[in-house]
């Protein structure tokens, strides 16, 4: 039987782990891909919008050459800090069921060699992210392969015509890349303009390689239909045809709730935020938590690294003043 068993390997799972080390507790953490899989995926030069002190975890210092930590950087932090804190994570093993018991819950996995494990726990902390579940444009023609929710880099994109849809950082980035690397780039934005969030130091490149002409920026429109070799896009009251080659929608994610609905969770229908404690982070179910960005509701971004990094701490305290 484990102490406390945590879905998903990132960082707010990786943080809740030392948080229950530290309690003396012995958690195990199961992830379906390697560590820190969801920014394994990220853009490969990406950069963060945090300071590297306000992604650290378990108190290890995080000291970067620049401002602001890349994609690698972080990884290379998040390793490092797995293995000084001998976390215990089994990686390449996905949960694919989740049951209460009398005694707490019973886990059912998959490992990369398509076996099924079988785990008994006291606790069970939910930290599952949102990075497998991307937004959808709900237009016909999404299905298509050239539509694509995760942007990786620009390279095989040269001479073609992209359509990046969004107006966030994922969007404004992927597209300044994409025409550096020589893409026709239309960026398709359904708001009149970008979202406040857009990195201070990449709006105003971004505006200028716009005024400049070098990238086509399209306010208040939306992607109507996606065929092989164009797709339509509605601005205003017209409708307008765009050759196109590839599209990378990128409008965001939101948490995937099977296990918690399955295991009884209450969802709060207007803020879609799962019932849970607020220091605590248990649910309406004893001994079921949460932790990271499963704890945002249809805000999803409401909850990132900086602040879901410390739904550990609560979930540690809480689990160990309930120990026999
Ligand atoms: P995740 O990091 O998504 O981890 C969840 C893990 O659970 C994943 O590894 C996944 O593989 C695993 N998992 C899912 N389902 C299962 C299953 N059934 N079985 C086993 N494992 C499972 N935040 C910041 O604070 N600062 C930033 O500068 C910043 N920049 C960002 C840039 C980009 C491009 C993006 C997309 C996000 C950024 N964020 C940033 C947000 C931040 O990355 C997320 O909020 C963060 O990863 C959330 O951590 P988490 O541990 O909750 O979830």
């Amino acid at each position: 039987m484990e102490d406390v068993l945590i879905v998903g390997g990132g960082p707010c799972g990786l943080a809740a782990a030392i948080a229950c080390r530290r309690a003396g507790l012995d958690p195990v953490i199961i992830e379906k891909g390697s560590l820190v899989h969801s920014i394994y995926r990220y853009p490969t030069y990406m950069i963060f919008h945090s300071t590297p002190d306000l992604l650290e975890i378990g108190g290890v210092p995080f000291a970067t050459a620049n401002d602001k930590p890349t994609r690698q950087e972080a990884l290379n932090y998040y390793r490092l800090v797995a293995a000084r804190e001998q976390l215990r994570v089994n990686v390449y093993e996905t949960v694919t069921e989740a049951k209460k018991t009398p005694a707490g819950f019973q886990v059912t996995t998959t490992d990369r060699f398509a076996k099924t494990h079988t785990y008994e726990a006291k606790n069970l902390v939910i930290a599952t992210g949102y990075f497998d579940n991307p937004n959808l444009l709900q237009v016909p023609g999404e299905e298509l392969p050239k539509v694509s929710s995760f942007y990786k880099e620009a390279h095989p994109y040269t001479g073609l015509k992209v359509a990046v849809v969004g107006g966030n950082n994922s969007a404004v980035d992927a597209a300044m890349e994409l025409e550096r690397a020589g893409a026709e780039v239309t960026v398709i934005c359904r708001r009149t303009e970008l979202s406040d969030k857009v990195k201070a130091w990449t709006r105003p490149v971004f505006e200028s390689l716009i005024k400049k002409g070098r990238i086509d920026m399209l306010f208040g429109a939306t992607v109507e239909s996606i065929e092989e070799r164009s797709i339509k896009v509605k601005t205003g009251e017209e409708v307008i045809t765009l050759a196109n080659d590839h599209v990378f929608s990128l409008i965001g994610y939101r948490p995937d709730r099977t296990f918690l609905h399955s295991l009884g969770v209450m969802i709060d229908e207007e803020t879609g935020i799962p019932t849970h404690h607020p220091e605590t982070m248990e649910t309406n179910i004893p001994g079921l938590y949460i932790a990271g960005v499963i704890v945002a509701g249809h805000h999803a971004n409401a909850i990132f690294i900086e602040n879901g990094r410390f739904h550990g701490d609560g979930i540690a305290r809480h689990i160990a003043s309930h120990r026999e």
